[in-house]
């Protein structure tokens, strides 16, 4: 493991609230890893000089030299273009337009890199090394604050016109519905994530229905998360049961779309509230078959993601890997 040069890449995963970068071998075996906090509100420079460090302690924790990786790869949230490597918009990263990315770190390290949108990048990562080894037409979503996605045809990601596509958060699912971060209306994530689950708690708690949700956020309305919401489920308390069918009424309304849409083998399934489990995924998949062609539901699976927090470092790897050998061929 790793004693050819050419083997050793180095993966950065940039997200909204944490960096996570790896050293690893073409085989997703990793040679070290390294987490720190992203600095978003104190601004670009900032954020980049995060990068840069927190990479070279993954280098540095791994024993490796720049000199002996064989290329980089670069994770990040919002809209990328991967041929041009630069990051147009992120709405997790204030005040980021138009950011050649990729040409900054590889400047800045000296080494060639490459760059991805995030949940892309964990899509690859479920693709080579996860659940979705072996699967040729699958999508990739991760429920979390937000929903992120990644669509493999033919085991190629689909990246689109510009490198926007499997923004699955975003299809328009009530036109009507609460107002997205991305500026439209009723998108995906505004109704199926964990933000969303909060929101619809904190509402019914503010118009005084029962429930003891307060009680596992110690009584501060701000403290309800999904996550707390899922501790009163799990003690039997109705409305946080309600609230998370509910969301998962809404996953599956999505799910719905994206089979009729894809036709896909297969469909990954992470994020931290994909962790709610049955709860949230049985109304989900229930959803999803009442709603999807039948023939196009009988044939997808539904397959939990097994890489955890390390898909979209590891798929950042492969694909800088990918992408330098690819690059190197021309
Ligand atoms: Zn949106």
């Amino acid at each position: 493991m790793g004693e050819n040069a050419d083997d050793l890449i180095l993966g950065i995963d940039l997200g909204g609230t944490k960096i996570l970068t790896a050293v690893t071998d073409s085989q997703g075996n990793m040679l070290s890893r390294e987490h720190s906090i992203t600095p978003a509100s104190k601004g670009r420079e900032t954020v980049i000089q995060s990068i840069l460090d927190s990479a070279h302690s993954a280098l540095k924790q791994a024993g490796i030299a720049i000199s002996e990786i064989f290329a980089i790869g670069i994770g990040a949230p919002g809209i990328s273009n991967p041929e041009t490597g630069i990051l147009f918009t992120s709405p997790n990263l204030p005040g980021w337009q138009d950011v050649p990315l990729r040409d900054i770190i590889q400047s800045r390290l000296g080494k060639k890199a490459f760059l991805i949108n995030d949940a892309n990048a964990a899509a690859l990562g479920e693709f080579y090394f996860g659940a979705a080894r072996g699967a040729r037409n699958f999508i990739y979503i991760t429920l979390s604050t937000g929903i992120g996605g990644g669509i493999v045809i033919d085991g190629k990601i689909y990246s689109g016109a510009i490198g926007a596509a499997g923004e699955v958060g975003h299809m328009t699912i009530d036109d009507n519905g609460p107002i997205c971060n991305c500026g439209n209306r009723g998108c995906w994530e505004t109704l199926a994530s964990g933000t969303a689950l909060a929101r619809e708690a904190r509402q019914q708690i503010k118009e005084g229905v029962r429930t003891s949700i307060l009680e596992y956020a110690e009584g501060d309305i701000e403290k309800v998360t999904a996550q707390v919401i899922h501790s009163a489920a799990e003690q039997g308390d109705s409305l946080a049961k309600e609230l998370i069918a509910r969301t998962g009424y809404y996953v599956g309304v999505g799910l719905a779309n994206l089979i009729n849409i894809f036709n896909p083998e297969l469909i990954v399934i992470g994020g931290g509230l994909s962790n709610i489990g049955d709860m949230l995924l049985k109304p989900a998949f229930k959803t999803a078959g009442e709603r999807a062609y039948k023939e196009a539901f009988q044939a997808v699976r539904f397959a939990s993601a097994e890489l955890g927090r390390n898909s979209g470092v590891l798929g950042a790897a492969a694909f800088g890997f990918r992408e330098m050998r690819k690059s190197l061929r021309k």
